[in-house]
C-alpha cells in the first residue's frame, strides 16, 4: 500500500502489518513446568480417571455402615482393626464384616467397606476402635472418576495454560503438552548516547532503559528475549550485530533511530533492505517501521521510552500473542469518567497515561502527553484512548480505557 509522506498509516493498518510478519510458531511437546502462559494446541483427554481409584476423604476407619448403625456417643460400637492403610499402599486387603481398617486420606478404600468414620468420631485405637457415631453408606468416600471420567476432554485446544490447567494436566498423567513454543525476540537498542545503568554519566549521556523495558514486555507476553543494548548509531555495526543473532530469533525489535533527523541508524540501515518506514496516526509513537531483513521479521520502534513501550503494546504484543496461538490478544478495556479536560491532535489516536480508581468510576490523567515522560507511565494503571477525530475531551466525559496489568 502506498503512503504518501503526508498520509499517516492507521493504528489498525500498522497493527495488521506487524501481525502479518509472524507465522504461527512451531508446535512441540514441552515439559509442564515450561508451559506457563502457553496455548494448548490439541484437545487433551484423560488417559486415567480422576481420582484413579475409590479413596478416603478423611483420616479414620473404613467400615460397613451397617456394622456401626447403632453407634452413638453414649453407646459406642467397638470393632477389631484388621489392617492399616496409609496413602500410597497399593495392595489393600478386603474388609471382613464386623471389622474396621484404619485408613488415611487418599488411601484406597478396601473392598467390602462402604463408609469412612472420621478419626474424630472414634477413640483412635489401633488394635480395636471404639466408634462413637453412626455413618451413612458413602460417607467420606471419593469415587473413581467423579472429578474426571476416563477419556473425558480435560482441556480444550486453545486453552491458555495457567497454574490450575497445568495442575490438572499433571493430575491425569501428562508430563509434557503440545504447545506452540515461545517466540524468541532480539531486542536491540540503538543510540550513541546510551550507557549502562550503574556506571557514571558524562554530560550528554543517558542511561539505557528501553531494552530492559522491552525485554520485560516480551517475557510478560510469554516470549524470550535476547538483548543487545549499546549498538551505536553506525550502520555497519548495527547490521553486523543483527546478522550475528538473526538465525537464533523469530523477531527483531529495535528501539531508536527511526525518526526524521540525521544519524537515524535503523532507518539508514534497513531502508531498501525490506523494511518499510511509515508514520502512524498515533501519539505517542508516530515513526514506525516493519518488514523483513533477509527473511527475519523486524519491527522498529521509536526511541523515546514511552513511545517504545506504547508501540510495543499496540503492535508487537498482539503479534506475539497471535503467533503463540492466543485468540485474545488485546488487553481488557473499560470505560470511566474523565476528571479533567484533555486535548489531542486531530487525525491521531492518542493514548494518555492515567489511573482509574478501584470501582472504575473515574479516571485521572497522569502527566502530559510527552513521550519522554516515563515516570508518569510507571505511575499509570491504564491508558485513555482518544479516537483520531477527537481534539478535545471535557471533564466528566466517559472515555475508553486500555487496562494495564
Ligand atoms: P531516537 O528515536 O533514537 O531519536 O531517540 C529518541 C529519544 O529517545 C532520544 O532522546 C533518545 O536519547 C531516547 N532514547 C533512545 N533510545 C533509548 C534507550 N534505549 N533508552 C533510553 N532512552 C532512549
Ligand atoms: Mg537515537
Amino acid at each position: 500500500m502506498a503512503h504518501p509522506s503526508s498520509a499517516r498509516r492507521s493504528v489498525t493498518e500498522h497493527r495488521a502489518a506487524v501481525a502479518g510478519l509472524l507465522e504461527p510458531l512451531p508446535v512441540a511437546d514441552r515439559e509442564l513446568a515450561d508451559c506457563l502462559g502457553l496455548v494448548l494446541v490439541r484437545d487433551l483427554t484423560a488417559p486415567v480417571p480422576l481420582p484413579p481409584f475409590d479413596n478416603s476423604a478423611m483420616d479414620g476407619y473404613a467400615v460397613r455402615a451397617a456394622d456401626v448403625a447403632g453407634a452413638g456417643a453414649a453407646d459406642p460400637v467397638t470393632l477389631p482393626v484388621e489392617a492399616d492403610i496409609p496413602a500410597g499402599r497399593t495392595e489393600v486387603p478386603a474388609l471382613r464384616p464386623g471389622t474396621a481398617h484404619r485408613i488415611m486420606t487418599g488411601a484406597p478404600v478396601p473392598a467390602g467397606a462402604d463408609a469412612i468414620v472420621q478419626v474424630e468420631l472414634t477413640d483412635g485405637g489401633t488394635e480395636r476402635v471404639e466408634i462413637r457415631a453412626a455413618v451413612a453408606a458413602g460417607t467420606h468416600l471419593r469415587f473413581t472418576g467423579e472429578d474426571v471420567p476416563k477419556g473425558a476432554v480435560v482441556l480444550r485446544a486453545g486453552t491458555v495454560l495457567g497454574p490450575p490447567q497445568l495442575g490438572l494436566a499433571a493430575a491425569v498423567g501428562y508430563a509434557a503438552l503440545p504447545v506452540r513454543r515461545p517466540p524468541r525476540v532480539l531486542v536491540l537498542s540503538t543510540g550513541s548516547e546510551l550507557v549502562e545503568p550503574g556506571t557514571a554519566l558524562l554530560p550528554g549521556q543517558i542511561y539505557e532503559s528501553n531494552s530492559v523495558l522491552l525485554a520485560a514486555a516480551v517475557r510478560e507476553a510469554g516470549g524470550t528475549a535476547t538483548v543487545l543494548r549499546f549498538v551505536p548509531d553506525d550502520v555497519d555495526t548495527f547490521l553486523g550485530a543483527v546478522r550475528s543473532h538473526a538465525a537464533e530469533v523469530d523477531l527483531l525489535v529495535t528501539s531508536g533511530g527511526v525518526s526524521a533527523g540525521a544519524y537515524e541508524v535503523v532507518k539508514d540501515a534497513l531502508t531498501g533492505r525490506g523494511v518499510e518506514f511509515v508514520k502512524v496516526a498515533v501519539q505517542p509513537g508516530g515513526p514506525q517501521g516493519c518488514g523483513r531483513l533477509d527473511g527475519l521479521p523486524v519491527v522498529t520502534l521509536p526511541g523515546n521510552p514511552v513511545s517504545a513501550a506504547l508501540s510495543f503494546e499496540l503492535f508487537v504484543r498482539p503479534a506475539l500473542l497471535g503467533a503463540m496461538g492466543h485468540t485474545v490478544v488485546d488487553r481488557p478495556r473499560a470505560r470511566a469518567r474523565l476528571t479533567s479536560a484533555l486535548r489531542s491532535p486531530a487525525g491521531r489516536r492518542q493514548y494518555r497515561r492515567a489511573r482509574h480508581d478501584e470501582g472504575m468510576v473515574e479516571v485521572v490523567p497522569v502527566g502530559g502527553p510527552g513521550s519522554h515522560l516515563l515516570a508518569s507511565f510507571a505511575a499509570s494503571n491504564c491508558l485513555i484512548e482518544i479516537p483520531e477525530p477527537v481534539t478535545e475531551v471535557t471533564a466528566g466525559t466517559e472515555v475508553d480505557l486500555v487496562l494495564l496489568n
